[in-house]
């Protein structure tokens, strides 16, 4: 064995993960030092928050049930006014991504601490990147200000996700994780995070389609969430998270879904540049990386196609366009030509060809 050389950094965060841990972050405002808790939600999942702001008591200043994917800064104007008249010395984000996202977005204006509450597996929690939008553009920074201080991991709260957005969120994780694998400040570390957290996800998203509500099922698949998330935290990402972000920001694709039917074709695509790197991927999931990811996902049942999520032939190659306008690091070269063929193949929902 020959370790290439590396720098690895420690980020600063906490991890509280288990059944129940939901009931502890009265525990952990108390152990920031806060004393004013501002929970925040999405509409769709007020009435928990107001379940975990009655379980805080006094610590709870109110609910923000405002939150919205992609992290409006309207909506964010709105909460700090909320933030504000509160007297609030925390937030308290209980959700997915776009909840998350909300509570970043208060901390980059006020740097108030945060304790997350994660109920999917997009991994916002664990990073330091923030994605808001104004008037239809989307921005994202990476700012250590926006990186969550206390994550509390209760799989009993992801339950009742859907099974189908269990499983594309699923695949959005495990796609931190393939990009971390051939990125190229990836760590040894990193390295182990991303395997670990792709062989618990390759064994809980089955188990919890066969029985959403098996709660061994979730601590897998939630436990390889915080894994891939902390990846994505930790590393620079390429190719793949490029081409969701400009489906994502230019054609208003659901987030996701976009990841989910993208990932094989993307890491197909890289595999033929680093198939050393991709190979324990391939090892778990069968065959070629690519085409065990997209026999991984048929078999969950996710969508494969992304003329199923309203794109046009068209659109693809304008996306092209835009994904290749400006350079950034990938392991295999690209250029419009080699980028239209890949969506191409995602667009008409094809197995990547080994
Ligand atoms: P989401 O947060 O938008 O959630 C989708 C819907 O599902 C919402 O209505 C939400 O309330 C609901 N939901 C969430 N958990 C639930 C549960 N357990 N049971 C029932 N309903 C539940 O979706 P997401 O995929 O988690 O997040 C997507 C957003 O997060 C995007 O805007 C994306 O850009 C962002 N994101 C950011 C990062 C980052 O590091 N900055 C990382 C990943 C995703």
């Amino acid at each position: 064995m020959s370790v290439a050389a590396f720098t690895y950094r420690a980020r600063p965060s906490t991890v509280v993960f288990g059944r129940g841990a939901r009931s502890r972050v009265a525990e952990w405002i108390d152990r920031i030092g806060a004393r004013r808790a501002l929970v925040l939600s999405t509409p769709q999942q007020e009435a928990d928050a107001r379940a975990l702001a009655g379980g805080i008591g006094g610590r709870a200043t109110g609910v923000f049930a405002g939150a919205a994917m992609h992290t409006p800064v309207a909506v964010t104007q709105q909460a700090m006014e909320v933030v504000r008249s509160a007297g609030a010395d925390c937030v308290v984000s209980l959700g997915g991504g776009s909840t998350t996202g909300l509570g970043k977005a208060i901390a980059l204006r006020t740097d108030l601490p945060q304790i997350v509450v994660p109920t999917t597996y997009a991994g916002s929690e664990a990073t330091d990147i923030l994605g808001e939008t104004d008037g239809g553009r989307k921005t994202t920074i990476r700012d250590e200000k926006v990186r969550p201080e206390v994550v509390i991991y209760d799989p009993d709260l992801t339950l009742g996700l859907p099974v189908a957005m269990s499983v594309t969120s699923g695949l959005n994780a495990i796609a931190h994780a393939a990009e971390g694998l051939y990125a190229p400040d990836r760590n040894p570390v990193t390295s182990l995070m991303a395997l670990e957290g792709m062989r618990a996800l390759r064994e809980g998203l089955p188990r919890l389609v066969a029985a959403p509500r098996d709660p061994d099922a979730r601590s897998d698949a939630l436990y390889g969430a915080w894994l891939c998330g902390t990846v994505l935290g930790s590393v620079a990402m390429a190719l793949h998270h490029k081409l969701c972000h400009v489906l994502g920001g230019s054609f208003d694709t659901p987030h996701a879904e976009t990841h989910a039917i993208l990932l094989p074709h993307t890491v197909h695509f890289n595999e033929k540049a680093v198939p050393e790197l991709l190979r324990p991927a391939a090892a778990l999931f069968g065959g070629s990386a690519g085409g065990g990811l997209w026999d991984f996902a048929g078999s969950l049942g996710a969508p494969l196609a992304l003329r199923d999520l309203g794109l046009t032939e068209a659109d693809l190659d304008r996306a092209a366009q835009i994904a290749t306008k400006n350079p950034y690091e990938n392991p295999r070269a690209f250029d419009a030509t080699s980028i239209r063929a890949l969506l191409q193949a995602a667009w008409e929902g094809s197995r990547p060809k080994d």
